[in-house]
């Protein structure tokens, strides 16, 4: 499964997103096949400092958490269908390699590349690439992050599980290289024995311009619905996912116009997201040079790096002078 199975608690996530509620029943089955708690996220800056933010987080098993939530569908009436493969939306049609499906409302939540999205022209999200794999052994519980040009203008990542840690690194939109052999160094330099990785695709730059084209609205990845101080997508998917979810029933049930979604979804995830994009544009500027990545990291310390994460500004307002 390509993705370091890193989950933010809902405590992190309501303090990210104050409006939205009901986090315990929308994260139910992540915390169900919940693995370790990880409540610090340890930076490393190339020169190898370090600092602990504390950041409260924890692994899941990916396979079991995207099972459990399609069991929960299906539950509650959904039909799965597998092994079915959408080419293209045709006005109210869904084309796959197993028929052609009328549907009222298109959510495409089919990930960064949504071929969904490219068939009615909605725009797909600046990505960067991103690799995983397993090492087995027993980890601390912090979650340990490395930048610099070992991950060019992303970073590596040992995330604590159950006997094992999910290693990968992601790097940013430029680059061109190979990331296998990125991976492979960063293992050999831990003294860790070769894995065998799957990879995939990051949105880096916060959410597209448009999500709705009706009948198609987009949640997730298809989105840009990422935090991009972190990479953190899972958490953000379920919110825009749910906010879908209840917009196509509204739809069906009483006419609401689609168009709805995108301001639902802006309200409830659109502040912190582009502010997260705002950090990581800023933060770009410096991940291309180790040295001014250092004194940069070195400058902001725990305390911004926490803001960083949190997609707050780095730095606060200043008061406001009172006028007698
Ligand atoms: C290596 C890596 C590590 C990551 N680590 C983390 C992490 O630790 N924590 C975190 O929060 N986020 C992480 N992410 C990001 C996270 O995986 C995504 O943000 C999250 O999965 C988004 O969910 P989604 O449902 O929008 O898309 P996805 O999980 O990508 O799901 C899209 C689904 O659509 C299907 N699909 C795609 N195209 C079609 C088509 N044409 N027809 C039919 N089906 C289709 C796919 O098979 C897939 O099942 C990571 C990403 C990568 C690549």
């Amino acid at each position: 499964m390509q993705c370091g199975e890193y989950v933010a608690t809902n405590e992190e996530v309501g303090a990210i997103f104050p409006s939205v509620t009901d986090l315990d029943d929308l994260m139910a089955v992540p915390y169900r096949v919940k693995q370790a708690d990880t409540p610090i996220l340890r930076l490393w800056s190339p020169k190898g400092r370090h600092w602990d933010v504390p950041f409260r987080g924890f692994t899941v098993e990916r396979d079991r958490m995207d099972q459990g939530i399609a069991d929960q569908a299906v539950a509650e009436g959904a039909e799965l269908r597998t092994q079915t493969n959408c080419f293209a939306v045709r006005g109210n049609e869904v084309v796959t390699d197993r028929g052609t499906f009328a549907a009222q409302v298109i959510v495409g939540a089919d990930g960064p590349n949504s071929r969904v999205a490219k068939s009615v022209g909605l725009p797909s999200p600046v990505t960067g690439p991103a690799m995983s794999c397993t090492v087995d052994g027993d980890f601390p519980d912090v979650t340990d992050l490395y930048f610099g040009s070992l991950a060019p203008g992303g970073y590596a990542w040992v995330i604590p599980k159950d006997a094992c840690a999910n290693v990968g690194l992601g790097a940013w939109q430029h680059f061109e290289g190979n990331l296998g052999d990125l991976i492979r160094r960063f293992l050999r330099r831990h003294g860790w024995p070769e894995a065998r990785g799957t990879g995939g695709h990051v949105p880096v730059l916060g959410p597209v311009a448009r999500t709705v084209a009706p009948p198609v609205i987009l949640a997730g990845d298809s989105a840009g619905h990422v935090m991009a101080t972190n990479g953190g997508g899972i958490n953000v998917a379920m919110i825009t996912g749910r906010i879908a979810g209840n917009i196509a029933a509204d739809h069906v049930r009483d006419g609401t116009p689609l168009t709805e979604y995108e301001s639902r979804w802006r309200v409830a995830v659109g502040g912190p997201l582009a502010q997260g994009m705002r950090t990581k544009r800023l933060a770009d500027r410096f991940f291309a040079n180790d040295r001014l990545l250092e004194v940069s990291m070195r400058l902001l310390g725990t305390g911004r790096m926490r803001r960083a994460i949190q997609c707050q500004p780095l730095f606060l307002p200043r008061r406001a002078s009172v006028a007698r």
